[in-house]
């Protein structure tokens, strides 16, 4: 089939997530065909090379086998049945099994979903039992941090700190707060204070909205160790060690949001091992099946997991797609691979050292203010003045035009407003490094090149 065609068959009955439907119909949808490691090609016969690992989640490439085959086989023996009413099968169990051998020590129990927001909804109810139980029953609201993300199901949303989804289709779930978010590029930098002092702020406003609120009504605190879709945000050193004293402080539970940072992206096995933090809860999806299919959970601490167990009675929660087999399976032998052959080292002692120092490279660059990246992540962030750091008119739409200019040259980069961001698969090579960062500076060369114009004319 021709690309207008399916341009055409696309655009009448197909309803994109996060597109403005009007403005895609117009344009006509980019029409992916196949894969193989870490390259899409399009019904345009375009080889391009998957800056984003599709939604941060194709951890171990595209085409495997292994992955295939062992979908295959969970499909001939038993492809679907349920983990209500006292049942289980090998697949969710052996899941379960590996899960909590990779996790941190005190991590024992895990709760399957089939999202990353559905584990969020997850977490939100089994922290209010979780209080409920422990007779503290005020304990309700729960903190997140503006510009978070933590999916699109009314509780993700909720959680999340996007004030645009906030705007549409709620209210929102009540008892839940946010603050500041420590990214310092964004909102430090302009007020001179130094990223570690920002930090600290940051972790103080956390503080300032706990008592606000009451010790007494705080359940949980969410945050993501790395914010993802927020703008690939590296927090300062200062503001993970200064918030678990405060969390330790208040006797609030801390849940980690792993969908992005887990399994290997920043370089350990999930992104709290990074940062030395030790969760109560951790939602995971993404990576967990290297995107083959869908699958999530919630990884659940000991002190919330043996309250649940010993005194809960029953937990009026799940899916029919808790723990499906075929997903299970996929993940499993998922988590095996990147396991057997030592992805999540290799990108803590090769890869990710090396893409950073490729990366910063770009820091040279006349529009780039920053250059960062911890693990396989990284950000850029576009300034029209470099000295002065100022930003470019929003009605440029520079990080849009810059997107778009990398899909011309031949790379999938997102853009967040004017960050522009990165998350490529783990087994990508150093050449493969090489070739993404010479296609960022072309697409930045000409991003600059456009931009000059559209101010002379
Ligand atoms: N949490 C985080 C940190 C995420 O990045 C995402 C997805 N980008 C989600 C939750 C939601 O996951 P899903 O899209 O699988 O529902």
């Amino acid at each position: 089939m021709q690309t207008p065609q399916y341009q055409a068959r696309d655009r009448a009955h197909h309803l994109h997530p996060f597109t403005d439907f009007k403005a895609l119909g117009e344009e006509g949808s980019r029409v992916v065909t196949h894969a193989e490691g870490v390259y899409i090609h399009d019904s345009e016969g375009h080889r391009i090379l998957d800056g984003m690992a599709g939604l941060w989640c194709v951890n171990l490439g595209y085409g495997r086998r292994e992955l295939v085959e062992a979908a295959t086989a969970q499909l001939e023996q038993l492809p679907y049945y349920n983990t209500f009413f006292k049942t289980t099968h090998p697949p969710a169990l052996k899941l379960a099994e590996k899960l909590c051998e990779l996790a941190p020590a005190h991590v024992n129990h895990v709760f399957f979903t089939g999202s990353g927001s559905e584990a969020n909804d997850t977490v939100l109810r089994m922290v209010r039992r979780y209080w409920a139980l422990k007779g503290r029953p005020g304990k309700r609201w729960i903190i997140g941090r503006e510009n978070g993300y933590h999916g699109s199901t009314v509780a993700g949303m909720s959680l999340g700190g996007m004030a645009p989804m906030h705007d549409q289709g709620g209210p929102c779930v009540p008892e839940i707060a946010h603050v500041a978010q420590p990214y310092w590029f964004g909102e430090g930098r302009g007020r001179e204070l130094s990223p570690e002092a920002f930090g600290r702020q940051c972790a103080a406003a956390l503080e300032d909205k706990i008592l606000e609120l009451g010790e007494e009504n705080v359940a949980a605190f969410i945050a993501e160790p790395v914010q993802g879709a927020g703008g690939a945000i590296m927090p300062p050193a200062s503001y993970w060690p200064a918030v678990k004293e405060v969390l330790a402080k208040y006797d609030i539970l801390l849940v980690a949001d792993e969908v992005i940072c887990g399994f290997g992206r920043l370089g350990e096995w999930f992104g709290s091992q990074h940062f030395s933090l030790e969760p109560d809860l951790m939602p995971i999806a993404k990576g967990l099946s290297s995107g083959y299919l869908p699958i999530g959970g919630v990884l659940v601490g000991d002190r919330v997991a043996d309250t649940l167990i010993d005194e809960g009675g029953e937990f009026f929660h799940g899916f029919t797609y808790s723990g499906h087999p075929t997903c299970a399976a996929v993940a499993l032998r998922n988590l095996e691979l990147l396991e057997a052959e030592g992805v999540v080292d290799r990108v803590r002692e090769d890869l990710g050292p090396y893409l950073a120092r490729r990366w910063a490279e770009l820091a040279e660059h006349p529009i780039v203010g920053e250059a960062r990246s911890l693990g396989l992540m990284g950000a850029l962030e576009l300034v029209a003045d470099k000295a002065a750091g100022t930003r470019f008119d929003k009605s440029l739409s520079a990080g849009n035009l810059c997107r778009d200019l990398c899909f011309e040259a031949g790379l999938v980069m997102r853009s967040v407003g004017d960050t522009m961001i990165i998350s490529p698969p783990l087994v990508i090579t150093h050449e493969e490094i090489d070739e993404l960062v010479r296609l960022a500076r072309q697409a930045l060369d000409e991003t600059a090149r456009r931009l000059s114009e559209h101010v002379v004319t």
